[in-house]
């Protein structure tokens, strides 16, 4: 036992220490947070591209951090993945959601607003998901058909059994399904078939190039009618320019979101761009 802890010791020289007492740090803060509700959500439009109509919003998580601020999801998600924190993040997230989406849709006139969900494996792994999402749209009010859940390709890809049924279930609901980054996973048409997607969301990258790159325009243009033939939603991602809305807009993409019509907003910001004062 001694001889281990030696060998132990050494692995951990001062640097390695150091990254490794940082990580401890942040799950402590992280644990934290969840009881604390340190999390806020932020809103960008995903917009109709031929009239520009607001139809949904995605829901984007952020970390309110007491020290370091405002901290991004690519720097929390891993690690509340990992330790498993993603589950009651994730729930709240959802319920927070369909609540503002609620209230903003009871003042809307006209078409629904919908509002996406991002959710990790590690959420569709709980048995429980589909009576988590059903009581979210009860408790908030909020009709079924204007959830969206966005999933990733990899976690379709290594799915497990428990999860087209998991899928299948929370569809019953209402709720649509989105693939998120579309194109950047390996078996992309497979999976198409294997689940009960409605919706497509051409990766950034794919749109990043549309207007420059004849490669990747056809890519895309080759994505929006694969979502047209399997009668699918399809939603440009990080659109920042007014030449890929052009190309997206003549290649019939039916949606769109990117900074070109705005950032990620706070709710009292995105509540001003669905209700400008008058
Ligand atoms: P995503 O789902 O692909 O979300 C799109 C990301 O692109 C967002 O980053 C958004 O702010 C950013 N974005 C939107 N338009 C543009 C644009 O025109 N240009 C550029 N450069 N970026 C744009 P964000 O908010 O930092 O989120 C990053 C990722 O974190 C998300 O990627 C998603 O995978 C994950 N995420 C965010 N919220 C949640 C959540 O509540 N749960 C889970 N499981 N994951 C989340
Ligand atoms: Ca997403
Ligand atoms: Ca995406
Ligand atoms: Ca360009």
């Amino acid at each position: 036992a001694k001889k281990q802890g030696k060998d132990r010791y050494e692995i951990f020289e001062p640097a390695m220490q150091a990254v490794f007492q940082a990580g401890l740090q942040m799950e402590a803060d992280l644990r934290r947070a969840v009881v604390r509700h340190e999390f806020e959500l932020r809103y960008q439009p995903i917009v109709h591209l031929k009239t520009g109509e607001i139809t949904g919003l995605e829901a984007l998580v952020r970390w309110q951090h007491p020290e370091r601020g405002i901290i991004p999801p690519l720097d929390f998600i891993p690690l509340a993945e990992e330790t498993g924190m993603i589950v009651p993040i994730g729930e709240w997230v959802l319920r927070e959601a369909c609540r503002q989406a609620a209230r903003w849709n009871e003042r809307r006139d006209g078409k629904p607003l919908s509002v996406s969900v991002n959710m990790s494996a590690v959420q569709l792994e709980q048995a429980d998901l589909p009576e988590v999402v059903a009581s979210a749209l009860s408790n908030s009010g909020l009709p079924a058909t204007s959830l969206v859940i966005e999933l990733t390709e990899s976690l379709l890809v290594d799915h497990r059994p428990s999860t087209l049924r998991q899928l299948e279930q929370i569809k019953s609901l209402g709720v649509r399904l989105a693939i998120d980054d579309f194109g950047t996973g390996y078996s992309s048409l497979a999976y198409l078939r294997r689940f009960p997607i409605d919706i497509i969301k051409i990766d950034k990258s794919f749109v990043d190039d549309v207007g420059d790159v004849p490669a990747a325009a056809a890519l895309t243009l080759g994505i929006i009618q694969l979502g047209q033939a399997l009668h699918l939603s399809t939603i440009a991602e990080g659109i920042e320019d007014a030449e890929q809305l052009s190309e997206l807009t003549d290649g019939n993409c039916e949606l769109g979101q990117g900074y070109y019509f705005a950032e990620p907003l706070n709710d009292v910001d995105m509540g001003e761009l669905l209700f400008p004062p008058s």
